[in-house]
């Protein structure tokens, strides 16, 4: 029953989707063998995707390359979340052979200090090469909601230093952890923050805001089919999150009612 809707929302979706935007795409880790994160993708997996996007035409941008307003179809933005250790011994080998671009947001804790994520020495290498900028992603994940005056020093501030620190310019792009943000989150980042362009993770859909960018990304799962790869770029998944959103809560009160008539 529940993968019957869930075909029946991404049909929805597919067919109310109008692409507005290059197509922004995220993972966590590319692995061979078991990894840290919940969002693992096999390395094989990944090369054919990443073939896919070579053999359609698709071009690789950077974070700092989003900055014109254009609307491509072709473009896809290739994102990380975290920083884990793969980004760099696998990631980066394979694009650099593709030559293509990609961008971390860094966990800048523990880019500093767990051996299971990049260190700053990747971070210069990479962001070198030309081939990888990086935004930010707080400096101990926390859940940016909780995020006030009390912790910006902490989580806002000293990172952005690490990152001038090491990369000689300072960051405009963040993406919240967890892709957990509310309204009260968006306003809070976009007074407070330096940030120019905030990354959620529930779908390709974007807002202009004041001058800066509020921009959705869509997920890629190990058990994407080429086929499911190529409907999340072209914005086919930009409305399921948000339809499997309103769905939950419709079912949610109807089991409300449902348990008041018989309470
Ligand atoms: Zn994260």
């Amino acid at each position: 029953m529940k993968k019957h809707i869930k075909k029946i929302l991404i049909f929805i979706s597919s067919i109310t989707a109008i692409k507005k935007n290059n197509s922004m795409i995220y993972y966590h880790e590319v692995t061979n063998g078991p990894g840290y994160s919940f969002q693992k993708i096999n390395f094989e997996i990944f090369k054919d995707q990443m073939k896919y996007l070579k053999d359609m035409g698709y071009k690789t941008v950077l974070l700092n390359e989003l900055e014109k307003e254009n609307y491509n179809d072709k473009e896809v933005c290739i994102m990380f979340d975290d920083g884990y250790k793969d980004n760099y011994e696998i990631v980066y080998p394979f694009m650099k052979e593709m030559n293509m671009k990609f961008n971390i947001f860094l966990e800048t804790n523990a880019v500093t200090n767990d051996d299971a994520y990049i260190s700053w020495t990747n971070v210069d290498e990479m962001y070198k090469s030309n081939l990888v900028d990086f935004g930010m992603h707080t400096h101990t994940h926390i859940d940016a909601r909780f995020i006030n005056e009390s912790n910006y020093q902490e989580e806002i501030l000293y990172p952005n230093s690490l990152y001038e620190k090491y990369l000689d310019k300072k960051p405009v792009d963040f993406c919240f952890p967890f892709g957990a943000y509310n309204k009260k989150a968006i306003n809070y980042f976009l007074n407070y923050t330096p940030y120019i362009r905030l990354f959620r993770s529930d779908g390709n859909l974007k807002k202009m805001k004041n001058k800066k960018l509020v921009m959705g990304r869509v997920g890629i799962e190990n058990e994407d089919s080429l086929s499911v790869f190529r409907r999340k770029l072209n914005g086919g998944y930009d409305n399921y999150l948000y339809l499997n959103y309103l769905f939950k809560r419709i079912l949610k009160r109807s089991e409300k009612n449902e348990y008041r008539k018989y309470s």
